[in-house]
């Protein structure tokens, strides 16, 4: 007889920790959470590179009933991130339910018995009434696929998987990708090597980025006064409100917004780099926003040293010292990074394979039909399924604003099928169609629909060009739409 838990939880990053805080307060306490990882924190965990920091105020970019006083800076770093998932893990009691080293390969749905049997790799499984997934969006690390990169005999690393034993003091290292990733990590790399090559295909907008380290009196008084904090919180996602929600997504009625954005990236870079053959090469040719931009203020000077050297030319290959460039020219070096980000369309929605109903198969249901979920949260044709990292879920900028809005989402679902005495929900063909139409609507205003984002390569399109990963509305009525969804949105049984 094998046990039937409350619920799996697939990640152990802040999204499966803030689903599984949610089924606790509901009552459901046999948990089970599984995480590919040998430790908790997700992105937070794997992430170790030199530089690492979040770049959204740590004040808005952590859980809203669990705020911590204690940030060292303004934008904290990694490490700070780390213990903060441990310190909620401990706190809401969520380590004794999870599992390690535990890599899923699959799960499906078991009609007779109502419930998901979730396959690990290696043999085993584990059966649960509920299935959540939270795997992430940046999980899948993308490996650019370029001739004879296999050939090179240096050193190669990728952001992900940061090699600390690596000693890069004086080595000639050339770095792929100019992401948000590799705007944290250039300034540092250029302090160890003695050249550093970077390989950029597409430049990112940069905005200033008010860092300073919070005073220790400034945390007592967040620790004393948590209303002094929240108030800092506000603040902080306003900013980013209005950055994103407003600039980028509501672009048809508030385009002024985007272009001061822009204009303040612009500003920043004229002031930072004084020659204008490389400003040029570092100015982006699509309208901001159509492409996560990032805050930095040393990432710009970097390019103004000696022995940092920008290269725009495409790579044509790789051999075994060196890289070369499409116009010949070749850059031999020690040690490649790269920073090529994650592959998300192809390899992720869904991370693992879930069968539900009838056989059907999310990943390629999604890509038959359109990317579609119903507030980002659920799926029809797969009962008792939250899906945390789905199409149009990502609401604003802080990831945090969607896990909570997904937990209230979780609340409000969860209580109607306990008041209904039911065992099983799966959402109805008609609020999933409507809520995906409206989605598709809410773009037409967006930047990704009205801009200039051809040229930007930007992971928030997916493979068919449609951007489909945010969600194009403000965070505000994310977050209503999540308490006040309409109940008959699902079918219970
Ligand atoms: P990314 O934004 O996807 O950037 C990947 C970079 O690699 C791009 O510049 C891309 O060029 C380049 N690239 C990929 N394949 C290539 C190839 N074959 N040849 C040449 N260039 C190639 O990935 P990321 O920098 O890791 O950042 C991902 C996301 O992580 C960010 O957008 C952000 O959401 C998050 N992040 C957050 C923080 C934080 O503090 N909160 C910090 C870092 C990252 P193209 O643009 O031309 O494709």
């Amino acid at each position: 007889m094998s046990t039937v838990h409350d619920a799996v939880i697939v990640g152990a990053g802040f999204g499966g920790m803030g689903a599984a805080i949610a089924l606790k307060r509901l009552g459901l306490d046999d948990l089970v959470i599984l995480d590919r990882e040998s430790d908790l924190g997700g992105t937070w965990h794997v992430n170790r590179y030199p530089g690492l920091a979040v770049d959204i105020p740590s004040a808005t970019y952590s859980y809203s009933f669990e705020p911590n006083p204690y940030w060292s800076r303004l934008f904290a770093p990694g490490a700070e991130l780390k213990r903060y998932a441990r310190h909620v893990a401990e706190k809401y009691d969520l380590a004794r339910h999870m599992r390690f080293d535990a890599v899923v390969d699959g799960a499906t749905w078991q009609p007779e018995a109502s419930t998901w049997l979730v396959r690990l790799a290696g043999g085993g499984s584990v059966e649960a009434r509920y299935l959540l997934t939270a795997t992430g969006f940046l999980s899948q690390p993308r490996m650019p696929d370029i001739t004879g990169i296999d050939s090179f005999a240096g050193h190669v690393v990728h952001t992900t998987d940061w090699d600390d034993s690596y000693d890069f003091a004086g080595k000639r290292a050339a770095i792929i990708g100019t992401g948000a990733t590799a705007v944290q990590l250039i300034p540092e790399l250029a302090q160890q090597v003695s050249e550093l090559t970077v390989y950029q295909r597409t430049p990112i907008w940069v905005s200033p980025k008010v860092d300073f380290g919070v005073p220790e009196v400034v945390q007592q008084l967040f620790a004393s006064v948590p209303l002094s904090q929240r108030a800092a919180r506000l603040v902080g996602t306003s900013v980013l409100e209005a950055m994103m929600v407003s600039g980028v997504l509501h672009y048809r009625r508030a385009k002024v917004i985007n272009q001061l954005a822009e204009r303040w990236c612009r500003a920043h870079l004229n002031r930072q780099v004084p020659d204008p053959a490389l400003r040029r090469k570092l100015t982006p040719d699509y309208s901001f926003g159509c492409k996560r931009p990032t805050f930095s203020n040393d990432y710009f000077p970097t390019f103004n040293r000696e022995h940092v050297h920008l290269e725009t030319t495409s790579i044509s290959h790789l051999d075994a010292t060196g890289l070369v460039t499409s116009d010949g020219r070749r850059t031999d070096v020690d040690v490649l990074v790269l920073a090529t980000g994650f592959n998300l369309w192809d390899v992720n929605f869904p991370a693992i394979e879930v069968i539900g109903k009838d056989g059907r198969n999310l990943g390629e249901w999604w890509r038959a039909t359109r990317f579609q979920a119903y507030e980002g949260v659920s799926v029809p044709g797969f009962p008792n399924f939250i899906s945390l990292n789905s199409p149009y879920s990502y609401s604003g900028l802080s990831y945090f604003t969607t896990i909570e809005c997904q937990m209230r989402h979780m609340e409000r679902l969860f209580t109607a099928l306990r008041e209904r005495g039911a065992d099983t929900f799966e959402v109805t063909e008609q609020a999933n169609d409507a809520f995906l139409a409206r989605m598709r609507d809410l773009v037409g205003d967006s930047v990704f629909a009205l801009g200039h984002c051809a040229t930007a390569n930007s992971y928030y399109f997916n493979q068919h060009d449609e951007a489909t990963l945010l969600r194009p509305t403000s965070t505000v009525s994310a977050l209503r739409a999540a308490g006040s969804f309409p109940l008959d949105a699902y079918a219970y049984a």
